[in-house]
């Protein structure tokens, strides 16, 4: 499958009083065609300002510098002028975020507002937009669509106008979505319709999908390849069966733990990860995991894991899982229940 999208060493740094904070460190992977990528990690790992570095959406002039490279298929997009820029986001590359009421616009209609993606990138009169915007209101399961295409997100339920918000992304064919939470807000049933309708759009358009979220099932479920992001860092990287079936990062090894499992003979409790993401400003020196990890050394505490491929396709940031031993010198560590 051709490579759609290269990051190299993405480094985002937002300029604050107190001075540049890091909020992505040296991100690399790549996204191919067809293929789907999950992005998982708690709040504050990185995830959301790594999929919005892609597109640039900070705003450069004032608070953020962007290090590293982007490529889109042959385009750098950190040094692409803003202008050709315009033409990357929405037609080429799409993004769906997880509050679709804060993301559509209030005063147009949603039809208005799948017309103006369709204007801007394509050339086509009004009339063809219209008839494109009430297929694509079809496409994403929308009932009734010619009525539909003239109503306000207000007058849309919360699936409906995430439904809204993936044909706005979709109308232009994108060769890569970045759907971030795209499920967050809505109940369990709708989460289901959203994410078969995203996995039907992979499908059937081929198109790449980077899919950030908290939900290791859905991960588990829709995925080829997942990433796992702590603090600015990818920490450990693999196939979806790698990662569920054999994680080797304290980290991943704990947000496995925290799953809960109907499947058990008796209750447990729900393993907790214990303490919380250090702030930006307080990033520990050494692995960054060291003082929320239960196998912490002196070495870790003192000297920075790089990410170090330990099987064909798992690779994972950690002093005491590399090539060289091969990631079994210890058996992996097993974790009470909290
Ligand atoms: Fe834990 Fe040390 Fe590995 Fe970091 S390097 S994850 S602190 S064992």
């Amino acid at each position: 499958m051709e490579r759609v999208l290269q990051v190299e060493n993405l480094c985002t740094e937002f300029k604050t009083e107190r001075g540049m904070l890091k909020a992505v460190d040296g991100v690399s992977f790549e996204v191919r065609e067809g293929e789907m990528l999950g992005i998982v990690g708690e709040s504050g790992c990185g995830k959301s300002v790594t999929s919005q570095s892609i597109l640039r959406l900070y705003d450069e002039k004032s608070f953020v510098r962007y290090t590293g490279d982007v490529r889109f298929h042959d385009e750098s997009l950190l040094t692409l002028p803003e202008k050709q820029m315009e033409s990357v986001r929405g037609a080429k590359i799409s993004m769906v975020f997880q509050d679709a009421l804060s993301s559509l616009n209030p005063v147009f209609t949603v039809g208005d507002q799948i017309m103006e993606a369709i204007l801007i990138h394509q050339k086509r009169t009004k009339a063809e937009a219209k008839a494109q915007a009430i297929e694509m209101l079809n496409m994403v399961g929308i009932p009734d669509p010619a009525r539909r295409f003239h109503q306000y997100p207000f007058e849309l339920s919360g699936g409906m106008r995430q439904r809204v918000m993936i044909a706005v992304a979709l109308a232009c064919h994108p060769q890569l979505l970045i759907a971030d939470e795209p499920t967050t807000a809505l109940d369990v049933t709708i989460q289901a319709q959203i994410m078969d309708l995203i996995v039907d759009m992979n499908k059937r358009l081929g198109m790449a999908v980077m899919l950030i979220t908290h939900d290791l099932a859905v991960v588990a479920e829709t995925c080829d390849r997942v990433i796992v992001m702590y603090l600015g860092q990818i920490v450990e990287e693999g196939r979806v069966e790698d990662i569920f079936d054999h994680p080797m990062h304290p980290y991943t090894m704990g947000l496995m733990n925290s799953i809960p499992k109907l499947d058990t003979a008796k209750a447990t409790r729900l393993y907790q990860i214990s303490g919380t993401v250090p702030l930006l400003n307080q990033i520990p020196v050494g692995c960054r995991f060291a003082p929320r990890c239960p196998y912490a050394t002196d070495l870790c505490r003192e000297e920075m894991p790089g990410l170090s491929r330990v099987t064909q396709t798992q690779s994972v940031r950690c002093h005491y899982r590399n090539e060289q031993n091969g990631g079994f010198v210890e058996e992996p560590p097993q974790y009470e229940a909290g």
